[in-house]
């Protein structure tokens, strides 16, 4: 049992990317699966991916992989999404979230793609660290791109501002997608903006959910307060901090990371959690810089004179107040009259059948990337992976109507378990569900023991100490084996060819 990886050796770069006519396909490799449809005849669609970031790069993929012609649209001049790190925040809502600390959480021998794995490289910009910083998964994504040749479909500075179907029946039904061509950058009074509508078989919505910040209802005077305050979103550096006190309202993984990155200039760091967020892991981390870092009950109120007051009735004078208060889905381009609509403050995407396909208007307008505590960019291959193959014909999608009973299920089932609205989305069930996703829609088989372990190994240690885990390894004999294998055996050494091949066709210079 382990999560999924492809079970097929590793594949160069795609040869059939540029199919825009009906294919002929086998059904499938290995034993029949009955959701494949057996139809020696595939279809081919004209495929418009919005986003460039690890999901829209796994569609593209996917969807080339099964022989459709594909578009991806991105809004910025490169393609990397969270992990195109932007040192500017001056132009308000930004793609990336990215600070300038930020590492991985996930260790990256699990954090690959089935048939693409995130080797460390040598070069002098490259980080060959376990957790590495975003910088090294941004060259990883622009890699992967390389190896399968899927710059030539990316549109960069194209930025999608409407997706509408153009007929309500379903036979006939296409999408209009309008997009505006930013040339020139953001600064530039010269800058040109070019509209274009053009027409697809399918759209794949891969515009992925850290870039619309959400602020907490619960906490009062937020538009009293005078001083600065801003959400985790446009944190880069804690430079502009430097000797002040600072409230840091949440602590997840941002929250965490940004405290500990301000403790290094900040005068005083003032971490406010909820119950559930105040864990033993984060009650260490605040004990072990007592000198600057404390810990607080939730935020309660901001108040006109500077002063933060919390649950149970204190208060602290603040400098600035910076909200880690997670993010909310938002699809400003769609115009589906409402088959498919954002609610619940921004938590909930729905109907969504399995979080990919809006019944109504499956499979040609589809999600990839909605659902949220998964393993990436595993999952978003598999979800990719149905995608393609339900647009071609290969998988059948229940019908309508079982697909909306089995949302209205999925909702009744959380309600039942108490699980809040705003968890709607996330894979709830651990890695075993997540397997069974990956096996029953992504084709994909169990990965590696030894990449499990370390997975849960260094879960594990994150909740020890959130400060250290990431610089700490502690490998047991299955890893250390798995470990030389995967660094030093032919997949890998197959790999780096195909790369450096690669980049150099397409003129990618890898290591700058
Ligand atoms: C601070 C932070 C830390 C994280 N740490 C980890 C980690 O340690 N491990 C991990 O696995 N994951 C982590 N993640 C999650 C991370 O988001 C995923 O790894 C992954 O990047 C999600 O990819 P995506 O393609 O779904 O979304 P994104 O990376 O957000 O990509 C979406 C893309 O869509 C584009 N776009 C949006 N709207 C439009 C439009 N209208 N037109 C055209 N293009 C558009 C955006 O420009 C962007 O490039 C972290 C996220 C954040 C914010």
């Amino acid at each position: 049992m382990g999560i999924g990886v492809n079970k097929s050796p590793l594949s160069g770069p795609d040869s059939d990317h540029h199919h825009h006519r009906p294919i002929v396909m086998a059904a499938g490799d290995g034993e029949p699966d009955p959701a494949v449809q057996q139809r020696p005849q595939l279809q081919s669609k004209k495929v418009c991916v919005v986003g460039g970031g690890m999901a829209g790069l796994a569609a593209a993929r996917e969807l080339r992989r099964e022989g459709h012609a594909v578009t991806v649209m991105e809004q910025s001049g490169d393609v990397g999404g969270q992990w195109l790190y932007d040192p500017t925040t001056t132009h308000g809502v930004v793609p990336s979230s990215a600070y300038a600390c930020l590492r991985l959480r996930t260790p990256r021998e699990a954090m690959s793609f089935s048939d693409f794995q995130f080797l460390p490289r040598d070069g002098p910009s490259r980080d060959p660290r376990r957790f590495p910083g975003h910088r090294e998964v941004h060259f990883y994504l622009r890699d992967f791109c390389a190896a399968f040749g899927l710059m030539d479909a990316v549109r960069l500075n194209t930025r999608v501002v409407r997706v509408a179907p153009t007929s309500t029946t379903t036979r006939q039904r296409q999408w209009a997608v309008r997009s505006v061509r930013l040339l020139g950058g953001p600064d530039d009074d010269a800058r040109v903006e070019e509209e274009e509508e053009v027409v697809f078989d399918a759209v794949v919505v891969a515009t992925g959910q850290y870039s619309h910040p959400m602020l907490p209802s619960d906490i009062e005077g937020v538009g009293e307060w005078r001083r600065r305050q801003l959400h985790s979103h446009l944190y880069r550096t804690p430079e502009p901090f430097r000797g002040e006190a600072v409230v840091v309202v949440g602590c997840g993984d941002s929250g965490t990371d940004i405290a500990l990155d301000l403790r290094r200039v900040a005068r005083e760091v003032h971490l406010a959690a909820s119950s559930e967020g105040a864990t033993p892991a984060v009650s260490r981390m605040v004990a072990n810089h007592g000198d600057v870092l404390r810990l607080h009950p939730r935020a309660r109120r901001l108040h006109a004179d500077g002063r933060v007051s919390f649950a149970d009735g204190s208060s602290v004078v603040a400098d600035t107040v910076i909200f880690c208060t997670g993010y909310g889905y938002s699809f400003p381009f769609l115009d589906t009259g409402g088959a498919v609509a954002v609610g619940d403050d921004g938590c909930v995407v729905g109907p969504l059948f399995e979080h990919v396909f809006p019944p109504s208007l499956a499979p040609s307008l589809s999600f990839v990337g909605v659902a949220r505590k998964v393993l990436v960019p595993w999952f978003v291959e598999a979800q990719a992976r149905w995608v393609a193959q339900a647009l071609s014909g290969r998988r059948a999608l229940p019908t309508e109507a079982e697909m909306l009973r089995s949302v209205d299920e999925h909702f009744r089932a959380r309600e039942a378990a108490g699980v809040p609205r705003k968890h709607t989305h996330h894979h709830i069930g651990g890695i075993d569900k997540m397997i069974e996703f990956m096996e029953e829609y992504g084709g994909l088989t169990p990965m590696e023991d030894w990449k499990e372990e370390l997975l849960l190994s260094s879960m594990a240690s994150m909740c020890d100490d959130l400060e250290t885990f990431r610089d700490r390894a502690n490998d047991g004999e299955n890893v250390r084996k798995g470990l030389q294998g995967w660094r030093g055996g032919l997949d890998a050494q197959a790999q780096y060819k195909t790369m450096d091949a690669a980049a150099e066709a397409d003129g990618l210079a890898i290591d700058d």
